[in-house]
Order: structure tokens, then sequence, then C-alpha cells
């Protein structure tokens, strides 16, 4: 309660004031954007090269699909809280597109370095066409864009679709995410086949969405899939496994 209640307070005092840091609420200098220079320090800070989670395990096979081919390997992520969490929240609640430059200049230099020249394609997490219309764009390809040129291949949003709505998984235990999530997605073989690819989303929970995604692409003959999302929230006892078992630096590059 006390932390809803100082979330909204700093979320009414960036309204007030425009010129506040989104997350402590501390006044912004000249040329400093959404972030004071202490929580832009904490948001790199907070950086992890994580391999696929060992809550996913169950995840690996979907992962892999009908081909078993597709290989997976690793995933990128800030902790979803403090500056991470304001700033994905101004991006995805608020259309703040300057946040999504913030969440990618935080991500985008480490997953550069272990995707650049080993992905043909980025392809952002797809929202279903009744999402995109009521909200009017996709933050997963707007982080997208702002990664690419750090990983140096070409955004291809076409690639997948959401082809089924999903309900909201919030109350969803992982199981239940994996079968809510299982068939929504359909990825374009015509391109995707052969091509290694790094999809990326703004927030990963247990990571149910991810492996259901990559499963599409694996099915249309991808070869193999790494992951840069810019939040990992933790996951409530039950849904997977709390954010520890994420917390393992992964070993160099990905789709290596
Ligand atoms: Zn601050």
């Amino acid at each position: 309660m006390i932390r809803h209640c100082a979330r909204a307070g700093r979320a009414l005092l960036a309204f007030l004031l425009p010129d506040a840091c989104l997350s402590c609420g501390a006044p912004l200098g000249d040329g400093e954007r959404n972030l004071c220079p202490a929580c832009r320090g904490t948001l790199t800070a907070r950086l992890r090269a994580l391999p696929l989670p060992a809550a996913t395990a169950s995840a690996e096979q979907e992962v892999a699909g009908p081909s078993g081919q597709l290989r997976a390997a690793a995933l990128f992520a800030l902790a979803f809280d403090g500056p991470a969490r304001a700033l994905i929240h101004a991006l995805k609640y608020e259309g703040r597109p300057s946040a999504a430059d913030d969440l990618a200049e935080a991500v985008g230099p480490l997953v550069g370095r272990a995707a650049r020249g080993v992905v043909d394609a980025i392809v952002p997490v797809p929202l279903h066409a009744v999402r995109l219309r009521e909200r009017g764009f996709n933050q997963a390809e707007i982080i997208a864009r702002r990664i690419a040129p750090f990983v140096g291949a070409p955004v291809e949003a076409s690639w997948l679709r959401r082809v089924h709505p999903t309900r909201t998984q919030t109350d969803l235990s992982r199981t239940e995410r994996l079968a809510n999530v299982r068939l929504a997605f359909e990825a374009d073989g015509g391109h995707a086949a052969g091509r290694r690819v790094l999809l990326v989303d703004d927030v990963v929970t247990t990571g149910a969405t991810l492996a259901a995604a990559a499963a599409a692409l694996g099915a249309a003959g991808a070869e193999c899939a790494c992951f840069a999302v810019t939040g990992t929230k933790p996951v409530d006892k039950g849904a997977g496994g709390p954010l520890s078992f994420w917390i393992r630096l992964a070993h160099g590059a990905c789709c290596a």
C-alpha cells in the first residue's frame, strides 16, 4: 500500500513537473531526460545477462519446436523495479517513446556484444491486432528499433504475428500461461526459415510468451533465437520460481 502510494506520488510529481525524474521525482538538469543521473546509474547496474531461466525448463522443449532444431540462448534483462519499471510504464502506458531510448541504451551494449554478427534479424514480440489498435503502438517494436543499431541487424516485425488474442496473464500460473499463449503466434516461414533471430519484448515474467514466440519461429524453420527484454518481473511462488533462478550469468554470445 505504502509502495503504491509512493509510486502514485512519484507519478503525480512527474505529471506536475515534467522535468522530474520518472523514478524518484528529483528535478532534472539541462540535457537530462526521464531519469536523474543517480537513477540512470542504478539502471545500468541492474542489467544482467541471464540464461534461459531454469524456471522455464519445461518450456525449453516448446522452444525447440517440432523439429527440435531451434536453440534458445541468452536472455538480457533489467530487474523490473525502480527506474526500469518507471521507464517501461512511461513507454507502455503514457506512450513516451524517449523511454525506449533509455531502455535500449541500458540493454543495447550488452545485447550488441552478444548478438552482433550472430543474428540475422530482430523480431519484436507482436501484439494481437485488437490490442495494437487499442494501444496504438507495440512497445516491444519500439524497443527493438532502438536496440537495432547496437546489434546491426534489421527489425523484421512482419515475421511473427499474434494470431490469437490472449487474456491477461497476471493471475495465471506458469503452466496456465504456457497453455494461454501456446498457439498465440504464427511465423512467416518464407522469411524466418534458416534465420537466426533475436526476439525482443518489454517485460518477461515466466518466459511463457517468449517460449511460445520462439516455438512459432522454430516451427517456421528458424535456426535459433536469443532474447532481449527490458524488464524481468519476479514471479509468484508456484508460477515458475523466484527471480533468483534467473540470476546466473550467461556465458558469451547467443546463438553460438
Ligand atoms: Zn531519479
